[in-house]
C-alpha cells in the first residue's frame, strides 16, 4: 500500500494506492499531484519514502527530521533545526526576550518535513525549553 503527503504540512493527500511491488499507480498518482500542485509531493511506497517532483523524478526523502518554531504571535524563527532539543532551545531565548517585555513566547515545535512530531520529540523539546527564564 502507499499514500501521498503534501510536503508542508503533512496533509495526506491520498491513501490505499497500490505500491510499487504490485503496480504503477501510486508514483504515476503522485507524479500527476505533484504537476497539478507545482510542488514536490512526499510519496510512502512499499520501498520507502520518497520526494515526489512535478518534473516527475524521485529523490530519496531526507529521514534527518528538520524542526522549526512557530507561534502565531511571535511568528517563525526561520531557522531550521537538526534536533528538537536546539528548536527548545531557540524558543527559550525568543521566551526570555518576551518575558523582559512582559510577555510570553508562543512559539512550539513545528516539523518541516512533513512528517508528524512524536510525543517524545515533544518531549525533548520541552526538556530543552523548559519553561524557565
Ligand atoms: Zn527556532
Amino acid at each position: 500500500m502507499a499514500a501521498i503527503y503534501d510536503m508542508d504540512n503533512g496533509m495526506q493527500l491520498t491513501d490505499g494506492l497500490q505500491g510499487c511491488t504490485v503496480s504503477d499507480e501510486a508514483i504515476q498518482t503522485a507524479q500527476r499531484i505533484a504537476v497539478d500542485l507545482d510542488e514536490p509531493v512526499l510519496l510512502e511506497d512499499d520501498d520507502g519514502m520518497w520526494e515526489v517532483n512535478p518534473d516527475g523524478t524521485c529523490d530519496p526523502h531526507e529521514r534527518t527530521p528538520r524542526y522549526t518554531c512557530d507561534g502565531s504571535v511571535r511568528g517563525s524563527c526561520g531557522v531550521k533545526h537538526g534536533s528538537p532539543e536546539a528548536a527548545g532551545n531557540c524558543t527559550r531565548r525568543d521566551h526570555r526576550g518576551c518575558v523582559r517585555q512582559g510577555g510570553y513566547s508562543d512559539r512550539t515545535l513545528v516539523s518541516l518535513d512533513g512528517l508528524p512530531i512524536s510525543n517524545e520529540d515533544f518531549e525533548r523539546f520541552y526538556d530543552a525549553f523548559d519553561g524557565s527564564v
